[in-house]
């Protein structure tokens, strides 16, 4: 792979020096802004271990695979904008949106979104609101945090009203 190769990610870096350290697992992400920029990347890479890695460790194996390489592969990415960072939303959770634009058969598309992300142990994961099943609320939250769902990730996720 070329050196050079400016990284995906938008912070118009080499690749090398950028998000491939954190892709080859060399470096963790220290804040949910920057995973989310290596997820993105990851995506445009076609890493798609570290999509599954960096998703909460209890959601891994619900997620599927197929669908998320086909979804990289299909698309042609074209860009990622952080919008906004909220990085310190207790406890140990922080949200990032963004927009993703890429082109599909239908042409240009932007796929807007305000993720959730949580720290556990020194590691940030997102936080995947798509995944089922999901636990019940007074059952230990995926984050493994100890906590009930309710008062953990749930309401970070929209599953507590
Ligand atoms: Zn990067
Ligand atoms: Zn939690």
């Amino acid at each position: 792979m070329n050196s050079m190769l400016m990284c995906p990610c938008g912070l118009s870096q080499p690749y090398s020096q950028c998000c491939e350290p954190l892709h080859t697992q060399h470096l963790m992400a220290d804040s949910a802004e920057q995973l989310m920029r290596s997820r993105y990347a990851a995506f445009v890479m076609g890493e798609i271990d570290y999509i599954v890695q960096t998703t909460v460790p209890a959601q891994q194996h619900l997620l599927d695979v197929k669908a998320i390489t086909a979804w990289s592969q299909q698309n042609q990415w074209l860009g990622l904008t952080i919008v906004s960072s909220q990085p310190n939303l207790k406890p140990h959770h922080a949200k990032v949106e963004f927009i993703a634009r890429f082109r599909d058969q239908q042409g240009e598309q932007q796929h807007h979104e305000l993720s959730s992300f949580v720290q556990a142990g020194s590691r940030w994961y997102f936080l995947d609101p798509t995944v089922e099943p999901m636990p019940t609320l007074k059952s230990v939250c995926l984050c493994g945090s100890g906590q009930k769902f309710k008062r953990c990730c749930a309401p970070f996720l929209g599953l507590t009203s």
